[in-house]
This record gives C-alpha cells, sequence and structure tokens, in this order.
C-alpha cells in the first residue's frame, strides 16, 4: 500500500532535510523583513544517538549566570524509559538532595522535571567540585527550562524562542497516483491527508482522480533560528481533477473556503472511506468498470482489504444496522432532506440502529459478507428513493462565510488565488514533466 511507502517522508522532514521535489520559497509580504537564519548551532554535529551521557564541548550560558560558570563541565543526557531526574543525577553522580532541590527551585516550570520524555536531552553543567550549577531542559521545540544555582539556591525559568513560518509551495501534476506525486512535491504523509481532507466534500479521492490531475499548495514551513522543525497549515490550495477547478483557502477562524467565501464543508463527503486505504487510486481513462458496473448495481464499490474503516459520509441516523445474505452486515443511514446512503458487506458494524451518527465517525469496517466476491465497500446514495451517483450528484451549497466576515476573507482570497496563479505559471515552466 501506497502510505506506508512514504511514510519516512515526514520523519525525513523534521529533520530539516529538504526532499528532492518541486518545493520553493513564496515570497510573500510577511516575509519583505530580514529573516536572516542565525548561525548559532546548540549542538554538535554528531547525532543524539551518540549522545549518551557524554561530555560535550563548554558552550555558552544565559547571559544572567556568573561569569564564572563558563568554566562548567556540561554533559548531555539522553533520558531512557523509566528514567526520573533521581536516577538521571544518580548515574551522573549528583545526589537526593540535588535533585529535590532543583525540582523544587523556586520561579517556574522547575515541576516539569517530574515528568521526563524519554530520549529527551537534559544538559547538566557542574563546576570544578562536581556541584551542580546549571541545568537544561528542552520543554518543547521552542521552550527550554533552566535552572541555574545563585547565592546556593536554584532558580527556574523557561525560555522561549519565536518559530518564525515561512512559506512554501508544492505543485504536481498525477501520473498515476495521488499519493506519490504528492510525495514527490514534497508534501508529507500528514499534508497529503490534510489536502485530501480539505478538498474531500467535491473531489472523491478514492475513485476520481485521473492522470494529469494537477494540485497546487500553499503551505506553512516553521523555523527556530533558522532551523526547520516542521510543517504547519496548508494556506491555500488548488486541486484540478479532471478538467474542474478547486480552490480552498484558510481563512483566520482556521477553516477552509472556496474562492467565494463558501465553506468547504458540505453535507457528504463524496467517499466514505479514505483514499489512502485504496489499492488503486485510478484506472486509465479507457477502462472505467466502476462506472460501467455502478449502472447495473446502482452502487460504487471501493475494493480495500478487510478492516479498513468505513465513514458516515453525513450526519444521519442509523435506520438499520444488521446482517442478511445478500448484503452481508450492514448499514444505513438516513440523512436530511430525504437523503439515505447504505453501506453493504461490512466484516464488522460498528453503530447500532437508532444511533445519531456524524459526518466522518466509524460506522463499520470493510470486507466480504454477504454476496461479495472480494473485500469491498458497497455504497449507495439514494434521493428521495431513487439511486444516485453519490460522486456527481449535485448537493446544496454550503454555507458562505458569515457576511461581517466577507470584507476581510476576499483581501485574503484575492491575494492567494493571485499566490497560487503566479506560482502555476512559474512551476510549469520550469518543471514540464513532474509526477
Ligand atoms: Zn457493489
Amino acid at each position: 500500500m501506497v502510505p506506508l511507502k512514504s511514510s519516512k517522508q515526514a520523519t525525513s522532514n523534521v529533520t530539516g532535510e529538504f526532499k528532492v521535489g518541486q518545493r520553493y520559497q513564496v515570497a510573500t509580504p510577511e516575509q519583505t523583513s530580514n529573516t536572516q537564519p542565525s548561525t548559532s548551532i546548540e549542538l554538535p554535529d554528531a547525532p543524539i544517538e551518540t549522545l549518551n551521557d557524554t561530555q560535550l564541548p563548554v558552550r555558552e550560558l544565559p547571559s544572567n549566570i556568573e561569569e564564572s560558570a563558563a568554566q562548567l563541565q556540561w554533559q548531555a543526557v539522553k533520558v531512557r524509559s523509566g528514567d526520573s531526574l533521581a536516577k538521571i543525577f544518580k548515574r551522573n553522580g549528583l545526589n537526593a538532595t540535588t535533585t529535590h532541590k532543583v525540582i523544587t527551585a523556586q520561579g517556574e516550570g522547575s515541576k516539569s522535571l517530574k515528568k521526563l520524555g524519554v530520549d529527551d536531552i537534559i544538559r547538566i553543567g557542574k563546576d570544578e567540585q562536581g556541584s551542580l550549577v546549571s541545568l537544561e531542559y528542552p520543554l518543547s521545540k521552542n521552550e527550554t527550562l533552566y535552572v541555574n544555582l545563585q547565592n546556593q539556591q536554584y532558580h527556574a525559568y523557561k525560555e522561549s524562542k519565536s518559530v518564525e513560518v515561512r512559506e512554501a509551495i508544492a505543485h504536481g501534476v498525477i501520473k498515476s497516483n495521488f499519493w506519490h506525486a504528492a510525495a514527490s512535491a514534497g508534501l508529507n504523509d500528514g499534508q497529503i491527508i490534510s489536502l485530501a481532507n480539505v478538498f474531500g466534500w467535491d473531489i472523491d479521492f478514492a475513485l476520481d482522480i485521473r492522470a494529469g490531475d494537477s494540485f497546487n499548495v500553499i503551505y506553512e514551513n516553521q523555523y527556530i533560528e533558522g532551523d526547520f522543525i516542521g510543517t504547519g497549515n496548508i494556506v491555500a490550495a488548488e486541486f484540478i481533477n479532471q478538467g474542474e477547478s478547486f480552490h480552498a483557502i484558510r481563512f483566520t477562524d482556521g477553516e477552509y473556503y472556496s474562492a467565494d467565501g463558501r465553506s468547504m464543508r458540505k453535507a457528504f463527503l463524496r467517499a466514505p472511506v479514505s483514499f489512502k486505504y485504496i489499492s488503486s487510486n485510478f484506472k486509465p481513462k479507457r477502462f472505467h468498470p466502476v462506472q460501467k458496473r455502478w449502472k447495473a448495481h446502482r452502487g460504487t464499490d471501493y475494493a480495500a482489504k478487510t478492516g479498513t474503516p468505513v465513514v458516515a459520509a453525513g450526519n444521519g441516523r442509523v435506520t438499520d444496522a444488521t446482517y442478511n445474505k445478500y448484503n452481508g452486515n450492514y448499514v444505513f443511514i438516513q440523512h436530511g432532506n430525504g437523503i439515505v446512503t447504505k453501506y453493504l458487506h461490512f466484516s464488522k458494524r460498528a453503530v447500532k440502529k437508532g444511533q445519531r451518527v456524524k459526518q466522518g465517525q466509524v460506522i463499520g469496517y470493510v470486507g466480504s459478507t454477504g454476496l461479495a466476491a472480494g473485500p469491498h465497500l458497497h455504497y449507495e446514495f439514494l434521493l428521495n428513493g431513487v439511486h444516485r451517483n453519490p460522486r456527481t450528484v449535485k448537493l446544496p451549497d454550503a454555507k458562505p462565510l458569515n457576511q461581517k466576515y466577507k470584507q476581510a476573507f476576499e483581501v485574503i482570497s484575492k491575494q492567494r488565488l493571485a499566490e497560487l496563479t503566479g506560482s502555476r505559471r512559474i512551476l510549469l515552466s520550469m518543471q514540464p514533466s513532474a509526477e
């Protein structure tokens, strides 16, 4: 399956290594100021794994420690499974009294030392007598706890570094598979799933992606002192599916809206199964058995492994959750506006008759019970008792953004659309054939 192969992508992104692919910095108004990365480096180049209780060279100290402290012997200690500060101190020649004094240090944050994270690195600075003078513990990627000895007493304080956000753009043209195209465009697993989720009400990523479909994504990269620490939000995206363009723009409320300010969220998901579980994302144009079969048996089949979670396409109430020899384990959901959805051949049902379900809630798992040749979900969508193709049926327009935010959104929307269009033009001229 596709996602497993590229699962390394996410971790390698966190280390700051940029993957080969179409990933470009986009200049935006927010970064016109000089944001040159700082050159100071916190730890030596050796991989973190080798830093087990080893001596590290003396480094610069926070300015509020007396000058003599610069002569400290520093150790970087990696927290092991089952470790406590007491155990770590003991291993490094510090006694229980010191542990107590450090944990109860004046100031803020020393209590964080009662619960250490495995693989965290604690830096310990001792004087010539081997007494603890200074300790540093990272609380998060941008926050560090310092405990320093001042006038025979330990004082604790937290210091946070600001996270700088820079925007980047990824562009891809799909040749054989959306996941592959997105990964080679430089997006990590989480971003690929987010991208599909943003458009999941408009596009069935499991069955309706075709060769030649393309996407353009503006997203955030986060940096601390010039070091890449991870990706942030997708801020705008464009997806061209079978010639039709869809745009999504993130607003300040964290939601995505189309360019004209309508929520991307709609009453029904286009597919009740995540595309990441579907073995083949699409068939070549000339061969389209799904469409043909839909006409024959009025449903859509999603071939997926037994146990794959199936979600409710929309909010509603379960009218049937039972078994018969044709449908196997099945679930029917009654939604508003005369719409009923049906889900057949489950290996296991996850809801009961009469239960209210929310869109995206797991209602069962793919199987091959009843009249099914192999494991798949048979999905039906009925409007006033008539079968409709769930992937093409016209649904009521989504809710527009509240009128009072309209003007603010229009400003953002206009800018993002220009960025998407501009970047697509540049990228297409640079990358005549991308996966
Ligand atoms: Zn079927």
